[in-house]
């Protein structure tokens, strides 16, 4: 389980529940605790760059988060709906490792009623229409989970209301807390997997394979819709026998559920230069195949473009996940794959 070496808390955090809670429990000595005396984050120590992104993984702010507007989530739902943002874990491939800055510390947010109060306007404005929020746009909640309860609350929000719908993806398995609660199965859990040379070489910190796959059959037997996100897919040698393993052991794992309908999203891996060199200075041993020579430059639609993998090769990315998870899981639908 997560437990974080410095926690520091906005003053105002202090007057909600959650900001109350999370004071007292992390009086502990092995754990600094600090109310900041401004917005700036200060105090979080590292001399190198990988110093100070591991020093920021360590560390927990808490906020309240004003009544900004939701950021939309598209295509996977219509809005973010912003519990907490960053994660503990240092997936060197992270989507977030531009995002947080050099020390990248975790924000929980404190004022979780008026989050969903304002959930409750999006969905209230979209009506007769189902609105669709996803939590883990900016984060993994879930290692936090234990500490916060701010998902549970969430999970039964939305259960509770005919027109709302939560995702998440997650690489952790501290979701126990989860399993009775009142989703009304109105919530997808989604477990991202890989094979064990990416979760070995690049997933430092998060659960194994095995611990994710028992998560998932847990997941299942409390009726939550399930999903898993396949990626960063990486040809690396041997890909496809571990790939079809990987498959193998999740209907292993989920046994004699795997008739039920599952989902797959599958995304292959691909970088920005922006990306590539934050995570050279992070990790400067780091042996994520990043050579443009050996990839296909796409433009994005912000005007900063993505190294993908080659036509030939996506298509045979492709190819091999349609017959396998077709074979392996009959009744699973494949989303997409990228
Ligand atoms: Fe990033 Fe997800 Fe890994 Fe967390 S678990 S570091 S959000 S890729």
């Amino acid at each position: 389980m997560y437990k974080p070496k410095r926690v520091f808390f906005e003053k105002k955090a202090l007057e909600y529940p959650l900001g109350e809670k999370l004071y007292e429990l992390f009086q502990d000595k092995d754990i600094e605790t600090k109310i900041l005396k401004s917005n700036r984050v200060t105090g979080i120590p590292g001399e190198s760059s990988t110093e100070k992104y591991v020093e920021g993984k360590k560390t927990l702010v808490i906020r309240v988060r004003k009544n900004q507007e939701f950021q939309s989530c598209k295509p996977s739902a219509h809005y973010q709906l912003p519990l907490m943002s960053g994660c503990s874990a240092k997936c060197e491939y992270c989507y977030l490792n531009t995002r947080f800055g050099k020390k990248p510390y975790t924000t929980i947010y404190a004022n979780v009623s008026e989050i969903l109060d304002k959930a409750e306007q999006y969905i209230e404005k979209r009506k007769p229409e189902i609105t669709y929020f996803e939590s883990a746009a900016t984060s993994d909640p879930i290692p936090f989970e234990p500490y916060t309860g701010s998902l549970a609350k969430t999970i039964e929000f939305i259960g509770d209301n005919d027109k709302g719908r939560l995702r998440l993806v997650t690489k952790f398995d501290d979701i126990d807390g989860l399993l009775k609660l009142k989703h009304n199965g109105h919530t997808t859990i989604r477990f991202s997997i890989n094979s064990d040379t990416v979760i070995n070489e690049y997933e430092h910190d998060t659960a194994s394979l095995e611990y994710r796959i028992k998560a998932a059959r847990k997941i299942l037997d409390a009726n939550y819709k399930l999903g898993f996100i396949i990626g960063p897919v990486i040809t690396h040698a041997d890909w496809k026998e571990q790939y079809k393993d990987m498959l193998q052991r999740l209907a292993n794992g989920l046994d004699n559920k795997k008739e039920e309908k599952i989902t797959f999203e599958v995304i292959s891996h691909r970088f920005t230069s922006s990306a590539k060199n934050r995570i050279i200075e992070v990790f400067p041993k780091t042996t994520l195949p990043m050579e443009e020579d050996e990839r296909k430059y796409k433009y994005g639609q912000f005007g900063y473009g993505k190294y993908v993998y080659k036509k030939t090769t996506i298509e045979e990315i492709k190819e091999f996940f349609k017959d396998n998870i077709s074979t392996i899981f009959p009744k699973g639908e494949i989303e997409y794959i990228i």
